[in-house]
């Protein structure tokens, strides 16, 4: 079987010099940046803005059982019900039996990476249940059989001809329509299966501790219908979402918006506080919220990596990323790609198969700069690495490697006298691992930078 570093390793290369697929990204990572650079000016105070998030969010970690203790009291008092789910195999059992239970053939659901997390639609469709993504950039790689390229825009990496051609294939729809003409083709599709369906999934983008609320943020209003049309809405959401009050939204709404989209906010801004009241006409009899778990219990008890649980999931890591840019989502092979992606799972699913992900990163440290939360990417990366090596997880060649280039950076001295011929050689023997094959380096100058400073100094004296 081939290794996930052997494959990560071939589909990177593959895909970085792939021109059809760089000059997608180039385009659609273009756009986000401008929009995003408008976004921000709209702030007087953005620093600010993020500096509070980040308190915010870091209070909620410290206070997370509280938290979520508070939250399944307040929503249960506004009448839904709540479930743990400690694994993505509790995850599915709950929603099978939940909709086993109501008879339900039929599903939408809105956007939701939870659900890509612990695949839901591959367990629904084994046991017949038709389930139709409704979000547009998920409903066109659900139509592609592909997974979400990214994870604010799952269909990043397709143009308007890839999508037109995608849908003349499978509905027979002209090839040459327009991105409107696209839209409206799917807001039609879609409606006959929100007026049918039996149960509505949604995430939560924030869960409401104080007042028992679910935040869903969208532009295309399909989560609004997936929760309100269908007689049922389960919403599924990991345990990390959870903002203390309604009033901290002022402050992530916006931010989550112009990072993730540069907008200033988005379209629809949900609110749900639990199913229809009996003085209420419309939306739906029963909610349920399922509290997943599935591996965050492991970032949460590192003290370190813990910082990744304030992450929002607003993508702009991502889109900041050179490494991503180049190599595209679906190289990592995981749910979250990208900078985020690459330090939480080696925790939420094997530390052995994804460690390779925190060493696809330049560190040049874009991803911890752009995030409004303020979580130390660059810095969890590394920590990532350090843990890869205590565990003896990397080639021992590479241990060797650091090993030796730590000693001789501590005895500098003893680097300088052996010359640029010893550096030259280390070079040349590891080449192919520290730079890659791709990569022609230059030669060591016999004298050091410091041995020539040192004497032209002396001979100026
Ligand atoms: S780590 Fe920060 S920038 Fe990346 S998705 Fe999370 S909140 Fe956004």
């Amino acid at each position: 079987m081939v290794s996930p570093v052997t494959s990560f390793l071939k589909e990177a290369e593959n895909v970085a010099f792939d021109p059809e697929h760089r000059k997608k990204i180039k385009f659609n990572i273009g756009r986000y940046d401008s929009a995003v650079k408008k976004g921000i000016k709209r702030y007087s105070e953005f620093e600010l803005a993020k500096q509070r998030a980040a308190n915010i969010k870091r209070d909620v970690i410290k206070n997370l059982p509280q938290l979520l203790e508070q939250f399944e009291n307040s929503i249960t008092g506004n009448g839904a019900e709540v479930f743990w789910a400690e694994n993505s195999v509790d995850a599915i059992d709950i929603v099978l039996s939940l909709i086993k239970e109501t008879g339900a053939r039929s599903l939408v659901k809105s956007k939701s990476m939870i659900t890509e997390e612990i695949e839901l639609n591959e367990h629904l469709e084994r046991e017949g249940i038709e389930t139709i993504e409704t979000d547009l950039g998920e409903f066109i790689v659900q139509v592609a059989g592909e997974k979400p390229y990214h994870i604010v825009t799952p269909a990043m990496h397709k143009s308007k001809e890839d999508v037109a051609k995608l849908f003349n294939e499978h509905f027979n729809t002209p090839v040459d329509l327009t991105p409107e003409e696209l839209t409206l083709f799917v807001r039609g599709y879609l409606r006959k299966k929100f007026i049918n369906a039996d149960v509505g999934v949604t995430g939560a983008n924030f869960l409401i501790a104080k007042e028992g609320a679910v935040a869903v943020t969208e532009n295309e209003g399909n989560a609004l219908l997936s929760a309100s049309m269908p007689k049922f809405h389960i919403v599924i959401a990991g345990v990390e979402k959870i903002l203390p009050q309604l009033k901290d939204l002022d402050i992530f709404w916006p931010l989550l918006a112009v990072h993730g989209t540069g907008q200033q906010t988005t379209v629809y801004s949900n609110l749900f506080f639990g199913p229809k009241k009996d003085t209420e006409k419309d939306g739906p009899e029963k909610m349920v919220i399922i509290l997943v778990d599935n591996g965050r219990t492991n970032l949460y008890q590192d003290s370190v990596v813990k910082e990744s649980l304030v992450c929002i999931r607003c993508g702009s890591c991502l889109n900041g990323c050179p490494v991503y840019k180049n190599i595209g989502g679906y190289t990592y092979n995981t749910t979250y790609s990208g900078p985020i992606g690459a330090v939480i799972t080696p925790h939420l699913r094997s530390f052995k198969d994804f460690k390779h992900l925190s060493f696809a990163s330049t560190l040049c440290g874009k991803c911890g700069e752009i995030c409004p939360v303020k979580i130390p990417l660059p810095q969890l990366l590394i920590y990532n690495r350090q843990l890869a090596n205590r565990k003896k997880l990397t080639p021992l060649k590479e241990r060797i490697l650091l090993s030796l280039s730590t000693f001789f950076l501590l005895h500098r001295k003893l680097l300088d006298f052996f010359g640029g011929g010893l550096k030259n050689l280390g070079v040349k023997l590891f080449n192919d691992k520290i730079f890659g094959r791709k990569r022609e380096l230059q030669d060591f100058p016999d004298k050091s930078f410091a041995t020539q400073w040192i004497k032209r100094k002396n001979n100026s004296d």
